[in-house]
């Protein structure tokens, strides 16, 4: 099939993923999963987070683990940092791409990263102008976009506001994250559409997590909506260790399965993925959430069982 569009698939399990997990895994681990991806097509990683060790002690080894990986001229590693001292670090130890969290709401914005959301965009301010003179990408992404645990509905009038806000450094993208797990799709249309209206020159990302179910039921209403990009991590590991009750990120082999057969190329070899969900359950010592594992790709390899 000829000119399928793409959708760019933006790995997310090194960071959004194992942040969560009970299990530490060893540096050599997270090398591991970032090769594996890398072999099964991904070329947008988030890597790791440049944050205090003690806030995140998943995340302490970001500088050693960034020594590991390999080096690819076409494979873009991004750090998520919370604020200058974290730009400083994330730079200095490689990253290609930075991403920053500013969450739409104070309380969340607070307990994420200790100060309130007018503190974050001025700290992003900084951040994307250093960035620019780095020639570093620099994306923005804007937290809790759908709903806050702490402050409940959030107005899509916020969301343009602080959208508004953060634009005015033109970034090289702009990522709407259902935080929590609470939208639905109407709402993820909706929400696009009015970002749209305040920041129509910048690419926009989304990231869904499954909390509800309701995750890549959004991530379609994304990609009807226009968007080219969605986070993803394998095997739907992930969640927030500063979000009650919040859940994985939407499998990266759930996902891919469903964009192929809507039509959609990613670049993403998903009997790999599925090898990849496999190992993972593997050393993290429990299954994952994603269904491609457990059901198989469709038609073609089969994760398991007799050929
Ligand atoms: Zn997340």
């Amino acid at each position: 099939m000829l000119n399928r569009p793409h959708i760019e698939v933006v790995e997310v399990s090194p960071r959004d993923g194992l942040q969560s997990e009970a299990e530490v895994l060893p540096t050599e681990q997270k090398a591991a999963l970032i090769a594996r991806a890398i072999d099964a097509g991904v070329r947008r990683i988030e890597v790791t987070s440049f944050v205090h060790p003690k806030r995140v002690p998943q995340m302490a080894d970001a500088e050693a683990l960034m020594k590991l990986l390999p080096q690819r001229e076409d494979v873009s590693y991004i750090g998520l940092v919370l604020n200058q001292r974290g730009y400083d670090r994330a730079v200095a130890a490689g990253v290609d791409e930075i991403t920053m969290p500013v969450v739409v709401t104070d309380t969340y914005n607070q307990r994420n990263q200790g100060v309130p959301t007018q503190q974050s965009v001025d700290d992003w301010f900084a951040i994307a102008e250093q960035a620019k003179r780095d020639g570093i990408r620099a994306g923005v992404t804007l937290s809790a976009a759908f709903g806050c645990p702490f402050e409940g509905e959030v107005a899509p009038t916020r969301v343009q506001d602080i959208a508004r806000r953060v634009v005015a450094v033109e970034p090289d993208e702009l990522a709407l994250a259902d935080s929590i797990g609470v939208a639905a799709p109407a709402e993820v249309s909706r929400l696009i559409e009015a970002v749209r209206d305040v920041a129509s020159g910048t690419p926009l990302r989304c990231h869904f997590h499954n909390t509800r179910n309701t995750g890549l039921a959004n991530a379609f209403a994304a990609v009807e909506a226009g968007v080219r990009a969605l986070d993803a991590s394998i095997g739907g590991i992930g969640g927030c260790p500063f979000a009650p009750a919040a859940t994985g990120n939407i499998p990266t082999d759930d996902l891919v399965y469903l964009l192929h057969r809507s039509g959609f190329d990613t670049g993403l070899d998903l009997d790999q993925i599925i090898r990849i969900s496999g190992w993972l359950a593997d050393v993290l010592h429990h299954d994952v959430p994603a269904m491609l594992p457990k059901a198989g790709n469709f038609p073609g390899e089969v994760a398991s069982g007799p050929h």
